[in-house]
């Protein structure tokens, strides 16, 4: 083979029409595929998805686009997840807007890395600017700053060690406490144990029926923890729960942060939303307060896999993060007042997801994004209305953000244990038919699914209907359950 034909594919100015060419067949297949989707999955099983993808040689190229974009259809793109169907109700992904994607096809082609300015120049600024722009939209006053990272998950790690650093008992470890809800994320208790703190770290605080810290528990708490020799090193509130969209009491956990003199952190992973609303940001009220706040873009900003930041009120604090290579961003840069965001960062090498957001905000703007979030909002309220008055099924709480747990209730079946099966099974039966798809999760030890409405194009009529399925499918087991038992 010549030496020239592995060249032809390096995107170069040379290569621009191939480029061009190849990009336009594959956002053509996309456009082709978001179109001709019937449901939000086909069902397939990994069982029969795998010989295919297996089949694949990877020792064998096939030296041209768009033979691979045609296997493509067969190992991804026809059996594929789709995010943007009316009837994925399932996990906080949300439909992206086509300013994202744009962003995302640039960044990827240029391919800047975030960590310093000679890789980066512009992109950095950018990153900064959106940084900024929302530390304002948070409150966070005039000393903020903050970093892109590749979701809520790195950034409660990442706000958990500047917090670690900043207490007072920092250097003996095994002394420090984290309190955080009982319907706070899992990444809270990952972060203690990679921040070396010990197994009882996370202290669980009790919700109330609606799912939101009680601050008289978290008082409580606190106390004990002082009286027992304990420091408590952070409070981490969260302004939207994965599992019920419920917002702590911000002003009242920030009340207490501020009596024991302790880090809040904020995880608004999926509240964020709340930022841009034009109906609901009052809901925030009390964010402003904290020393670190989470924003997941991709959950509630419509935008692609990842866009993530953290931010903080005192920039000096990201020091922690900070250390110096010869090779990478020498002490001397900082004399120098060169912009290395690698200095605030746990990555080095980065992506410019920052652009994605930067392009949404340039043609769509904030407020675009705020009606869009404030139509999944009012979408869940309905739902909830359509929930609490049908007699089939019971519902958690009255949504403050876009998601609604229930669970179907028949009146004839006594047996928790029975229901939560027939619940189980009228999930998997639903993913398995393609109809729909909906998320699970437990309530009071029993199961319950989840609708995390993200999509404004879903319908009332769409909840209803896949309400009514859910339906079927439980029913379905119930009665071969009595078959099974006679
Ligand atoms: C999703 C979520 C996270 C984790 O974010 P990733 O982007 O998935 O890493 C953290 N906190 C809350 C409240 C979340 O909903």
């Amino acid at each position: 083979m010549s030496l020239l034909a592995p060249r032809s594919h390096l995107l170069n100015g040379l290569n621009a029409e191939a480029y061009r060419r190849c990009i336009a067949e594959g956002a053509d297949r996309v456009a082709a595929r978001l179109a001709a989707v019937e449901g939000p999955f086909t069902g397939i099983t990994p069982d029969r998805l795998a010989p295919t993808v297996d089949a694949v040689d990877l020792d064998r190229p096939l030296h041209d686009a768009s033979a691979a974009l045609d296997e493509l259809e067969e190992t991804y793109l026809r059996d594929a997840v789709y995010f943007h169907h009316p009837r994925y109700l399932a996990h906080l992904n949300c439909p992206v807007v086509i300013p994202a994607v744009l962003g995302e096809a640039v960044l990827s082609a240029v391919n800047s890395s975030l960590d310093t300015w000679d890789q980066s120049a512009g992109a950095t600024l950018i990153e900064r600017r959106l940084i900024d722009w929302t530390a304002g939209r948070v409150g966070l006053g005039p000393a903020a700053d903050g970093v892109f990272t590749s979701g809520g998950t790195q950034s409660n790690l990442e706000a958990l060690l500047l917090a670690r650093e900043e207490s007072k008992s920092a250097e003996d470890l095994s002394k420090l406490r984290v309190f955080a809800s009982e319907a706070s994320h899992f990444s809270v208790q990952k972060s203690a144990k990679l921040l070396g703190l010990s197994a009882e770290a996370v202290v669980s605080v009790p919700c109330d029926r609606n799912k939101r810290m009680r601050t008289v528990s978290l008082a409580h708490e606190l106390e004990k923890c002082v009286r027992e020799g304990f420091t408590p090193m952070a409070i981490v509130a969260t302004a939207g729960t994965t599992d019920f969209g419920s917002i702590d009491p911000l002003p009242e956990i920030a009340e207490l942060a501020a009596r024991h003199d302790t880090w809040l952190h904020v995880d608004a992973a999926y509240g964020c939303g709340l930022l841009v609303s034009l109906k609901n940001r009052h809901l925030l009220d009390g964010i402003e307060r904290a020393d670190s706040v989470t924003v997941d873009y991709h959950k509630s900003f419509f935008q692609p896999v990842s866009s993530s930041a953290l931010l903080v009120r005192d920039r000096t604090t990201l020091r922690h993060a900070t250390y110096h290579a010869d090779y990478l961003n020498p002490r001397r840069t900082v004399e120098e007042r060169i912009p290395n965001q690698v200095d605030k960062s746990l990555q080095t090498t980065r992506r410019f997801d920052a652009l994605k957001l930067w392009m949404t905000l340039r043609v769509l703007g904030a407020e675009g994004i705020g009606a869009l979030f404030d139509e999944v909002c009012e979408l869940a309220s309905d739902g909830w209305r359509l929930l609490a008055l049908d007699p089939r099924f019971d519902v958690v709480v009255e949504p403050q953000l876009s998601t609604l747990v229930f669970r179907y209730i028949p009146e004839r079946v006594t047996d928790p244990a029975e229901m939560d099966r027939a619940n189980l099974h009228a999930r998997k039966a639903l993913f398995a038919s393609g109809d729909a798809i909906v998320a699970g999760t437990k309530a009071g030890g029993r199961h319950y699914l989840k609708f995390t409405l993200l999509n404004p194009e879903t319908t009332t009529a769409d909840i209803a209907a896949v309400l009514d399925l859910i339906a079927g499918h439980a029913e379905q087991y119930l009665g071969d359950s009595l078959v099974r038992a006679s």
